[in-house]
């Protein structure tokens, strides 16, 4: 008996039950209910990839880096509705920097030694299924920039996002599989859940089919990434001081300090978050923060006022992180001019508006009563995390100095922050800095393995 389309649909769809392959809400690509699903999809996904050549690879990511382009501004607006942090503007920028400045299969190299003996080189190869965590600060970045990079790798990616970012970093998986379908590759290059708990981690964290686990948020993710028997690249938490001496243009410092610091509402985990100023330029810095470059002087009772309500009941209040300096001020009872942008004030380090990471345009100014005790406050509230640093002066020595007590992934001189990240500066870009595991600023290449491939007394054709 010939058999029909109609019973073929039949069988696919009881076999499919039996197997228990979930499938992706309408419409969408790469989303589960079911962690192991997404991980096993993903999976097959790699089997794909893994045989894939670069320049199919480099196909996906040109598509992947179209896409993000042309959703820049959706999803810049997505996540501002959705996590009411930062600014659409500066979003919109970030999504064009991961499209355009992150590397793809040109940092997958090889290196050869040739010689008597034969020929041996080192290879780069994928690990198979990265398990990744990323942030609500910078959400569809982190993922977007993540999935270039590891696919440029030869992985797949299954991602457990920040619960309150979902929308938006669905929208961005969903958007990547949409260009490796386009460019002729498979779907599910990158995979999640409809809903990312704690469990949804621990299931993709201890699967045995990921080998490497990327972590990208706070102190508790990284270690919970480093506690888990994996290989894990931990990008953790930062508190960057700006630190300002004597030979600086202190005119071209506010001005880049303030910009940094205001950028995405100073969201990003770079940004300048409190300057540390040497005794003799301080009172000129602040001059310039405040009649030009838009800063509100807060007084002693207002930065109190902040304090409770910022750290309230000594913990950071979500509600207050990446808002803008005229939401924050109205939040105190402040009706800040239209034009004000960021809240200065002078303090001591300890200052709890100084000392913790708060992710919003707050920028208390310490006094330093020269440049070796300006080193030791930074080295003191940069608090081991060796993420970022900032320095404006014109002494090569300072700055030398400076560079090796605080020992930070990123140090940026005479610029603002985003600086390092290629806007406004020389490199490439990332959204997943590895402070606390040592890579730095990671791109393709981290998240390969190194492969020795030797030949003994041949192919040496010199
Ligand atoms: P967060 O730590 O609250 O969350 C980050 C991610 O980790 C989320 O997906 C969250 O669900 C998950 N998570 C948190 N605790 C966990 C645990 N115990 N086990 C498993 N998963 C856990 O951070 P956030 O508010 O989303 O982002 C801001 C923080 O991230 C800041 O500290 C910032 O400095 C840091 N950050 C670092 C980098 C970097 O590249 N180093 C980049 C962006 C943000």
């Amino acid at each position: 008996m010939p058999i029909s389309e109609s019973m073929v649909q039949e069988i696919v769809q009881e076999v499919m039950a039996k197997m228990q392959i979930a499938e992706a809400p309408a419409g969408k690509h790469g989303i589960f209910r079911d962690m192991n699903d997404a991980i096993e999809a993903s999976k097959k996904a790699q089997a794909i990839v893994k045989r894939m050549s670069m320049d199919q690879r480099e196909k996906i990511l040109t598509c992947i880096r179209r896409k993000t382009k042309e959703n820049a501004e959706i999803l810049a607006r997505m996540a501002v509705d959705e996590t009411g942090m930062g600014n659409v503007g500066d979003k919109i920028l970030k999504h064009h920097l991961v499209a355009d400045n992150t590397p793809g299969t040109e940092d997958i190299t090889t290196t050869a030694w040739s010689g008597d003996r034969g020929l041996t080189l080192i290879e780069m190869g994928p690990f198979g299924v990265i398990g990744a965590i990323t942030p609500c600060t910078n959400p569809s970045e982190t993922i977007l920039c993540n999935t270039i990079g590891m696919v440029a790798g030869g992985n797949t990616v299954v991602f457990n996002p920040h619960p309150a970012a979902i929308k938006t970093s669905i929208y961005a998986i969903n958007l990547v599989n949409e260009a490796s379908l386009e460019a002729g590759g498979p779907d599910n290059i990158a995979v999640t859940v409809e809903k990312p708990t704690l469990e949804t981690s621990n299931i993709m964290m201890k699967h045995k089919d990921i080998p490497l686990i990327a972590a990208t948020g706070g102190p508790g993710v990284v270690t919970a990434v480093l506690s888990s028997g994996k290989r894990g690249i931990g990008a953790g938490a930062g508190n960057p001081p700006a630190l300002v001496d004597e030979t600086a243009d202190v005119r071209k410092a506010a001005q880049d300090i303030v910009n940094g610091c205001t950028f995405d509402n100073n969201l990003p985990c770079i940004a300048e978050k409190e300057i540390v100023a040497v005794s003799s330029i301080m009172d000129e810095l602040m001059h310039y923060l405040i009649t030009e470059n838009d800063c509100y002087l807060a007084s002693k009772e207002e930065q109190d006022k902040l304090v409770n309500i910022v750290l309230a009941g000594g913990k950071l209040n979500r509600k207050c992180v990446g808002r803008d300096a005229r939401t924050l001020l109205s939040m105190i009872g402040v009706d800040a001019p239209a034009n004000i942008r960021c809240i200065v004030f002078e303090g001591p380090k300890e200052h709890p508006l100084i000392a913790e990471e708060l992710m919003m345009p707050i920028l208390g100014v310490v006094r330093a009563k020269d440049f070796d005790d300006a080193v030791e406050q930074a080295v003191w509230l940069e608090h081991g995390n060796r993420h970022s640093a900032h320095i404006h002066s014109k002494n090569i020595d300072n700055i030398t100095k400076y560079a090796r007590a605080i020992d930070t992934a990123i140090l940026v001189k005479n610029a603002p922050s985003y600086a390092a990240l290629g806007f406004g500066g020389e490199g490439y870009c990332t959204f997943t800095i590895a402070s606390r595991t040592g890579e730095g600023l990671t791109s393709a290449s981290t998240f390969t393995k190194r492969r020795r491939c030797v030949m003994s007394d041949s192919l040496c054709i010199r």
